[in-house]
């Protein structure tokens, strides 16, 4: 389905998530076979469309060759096979103990399918995000309406004709289009949506979801800091922050959006990570390969704008014809300056000095709880303070970015930057209701909890 005006799409809508309930309740997805067949469907589509799809994310960010090949293909091919290997074993019911005083019982929860899921996705990973949480929800038995980002259009059309080809459309169906078609889609009743995107329109789906009582998972994003500690290993740190900076243009919700550095080394970390970026991306930041685009023009001004009077360490190179703003570096950037007011979500990175590494605490405590934080240090003493002294999505010591390839670990935001969790079987868990089962059997029936009580009330 597209959202081309002329006719009424809220009622196509309706049809479309009709027909997708009478297949959930007709218990075709309950079916291990039919999901491990769906999964496995999707995932060789992932895999053979390995050029179409490098070349679609080429068109739209101009994403390097290996970024889309790892973070898209090689990603999604392996939560799709992982799925269809465990969606089995992750349905089965999971015994829970059972106090004395209930014996004899027995306890479970038993995962069951929530129904018909809504899948919205943002643009800079537009197949993973969408594809990613799809594969949970199929392995969990669910059918799912399919939302991409019209900020990614190649990308956008190739997800919906990889789905059309090889995905059941009893069972699933793509909606291409922007705010209209999403909020049109947003009007109807959904059992789950899953968000991913920024804060403003997680509040317009949260809004909308609250109308059916909806569970909604915001996957969202904020300003992750990486602390770099006065112990820390100053050349690999450096490339890998850079790397992770400056990774898809910067368009990523978990990069580190700014660095805090304790005094003492913060000027051979900032001459450290200045002979970094050179290092990765050459003099002619512009003719590197390895450097992807801004993703609109909308961005590219934004971004801009950003950088406003700060001090340039490297990069501020810009084309607007071609959507390029060099890896950039600011220094000595003050707590409100422009780049400190919301997330960058671009190649810019502005660095901080703090004196400690108590300062660098109480400056993350009085700002919104990141997506990710990232904390350089030798010493356990240091990490376990972040650790334990504050509060975000994941943490991450001595890396950046890494850890999203670890499916066992749950991805996912708290506070501003988002509620709810996904990858691997966490995915499975978020497209599912756990259900308590209680099961007793007849014998041993106990006369005393029945009426009338006063009886007993009297001998006590
Ligand atoms: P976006 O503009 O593509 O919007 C996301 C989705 O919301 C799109 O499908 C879009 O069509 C829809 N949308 C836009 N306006 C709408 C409206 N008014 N009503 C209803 N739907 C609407 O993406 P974005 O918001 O620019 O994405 C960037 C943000 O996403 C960043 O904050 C980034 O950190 C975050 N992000 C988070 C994750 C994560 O997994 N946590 C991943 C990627 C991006």
């Amino acid at each position: 389905m597209d959202g081309s005006a002329g006719r009424d799409i809220r009622a196509d809508y309706e049809e479309t998530v009709a027909r997708l309930r009478k297949t959930f309740h007709s218990g075709k997805t309950r079916s291990f076979a039919w999901r491990r067949q769906q999964l496995e469907a999707l995932g060789n589509a992932v895999a053979t469309n390995e050029a179409r799809i490098k070349e679609a994310l080429k068109a739209d960010l101009g994403k390097p060759d290996l970024e889309a090949a790892v973070a898209e293909v090689d990603y999604l091919t392996k939560e799709c096979a992982l799925a269809a290997r465990k969606c089995e074993s992750w349905s089965k019911p999971r015994g829970v103990g059972t106090p004395l005083s209930l014996m004899p019982s027995r306890s479970q929860m038993v995962p069951e399918p929530l129904g018909v899921a809504l899948i919205i996705g943002a643009w800079n990973y537009p197949l993973q995000e969408v594809f990613g949480p799809l594969a949970g929800a199929i392995a969990a038995g669910n059918c799912a309406v399919l939302k991409p980002s019209e900020l990614a259009p190649h990308a956008s059309e190739l997800l919906r004709e990889i789905a059309a080809q090889v995905l059941d459309s009893d069972a699933f169906a793509t909606v291409l289009g922007g705010a209209e078609e999403t909020s049109a889609l947003l009007e109807q009743r959904f059992d789950k949506i899953f968000y991913t995107g920024g804060a403003r329109v997680g509040r317009i789906v949260m809004e909308a979801a609250s109308k059916h009582l909806t569970p909604v998972t915001l996957e969202l994003g904020g300003k992750s800091p990486a602390v770099v500690a006065a112990d820390a290993d100053l050349e690999v740190t450096a490339r890998r922050i850079a790397w992770a900076a400056f990774m898809n243009g910067g368009q990523l919700c978990v990069r580190p959006d700014h660095c805090l550095i304790e005094e003492s080394v913060y000027e051979p970390f900032l001459e450290t990570l200045e002979k970094t970026v050179r290092e990765f991306y050459g003099e002619d930041m512009k003719a590197s390969p390895d450097f992807a685009r801004i993703v609109n023009e909308r961005h590219f001004d934004r971004l801009v704008g950003l950088i406003g009077d700060s001090k340039v360490l490297i990069g501020g190179e810009h084309d607007r014809s071609e959507k390029f703003l060099a890896p950039t570096v600011l220094r000595d950037v003050s707590p409100d300056a422009p780049s400190m007011q919301e997330e960058i979500f671009g190649p810019i990175l502005p660095c901080l000095k703090v004196a400690s590494i108590d300062e660098a605490i109480s400056f993350i405590n009085k700002r919104d709880k990141p997506l990710a934080l990232y904390a350089f240090t030798k010493s356990s003493d240091v990490s376990d303070r972040i650790l334990n002294e504050t509060s975000s999505g994941t943490l991450m010591i001595n890396d950046a970015v890494m850890f999203q390839a670890n499916h066992h670990l749950p991805f996912g935001g708290v506070g501003e930057s988002g509620m709810g969790a996904f990858h691997g079987q966490h995915t499975f868990d978020c497209f599912s209701h756990l259900k308590a089962v209680m099961k007793r059997p007849f014998f041993g029936d106990v006369s005393l909890r029945y009426p009338p009580y006063s009886e007993r009330a009297a001998k006590l």
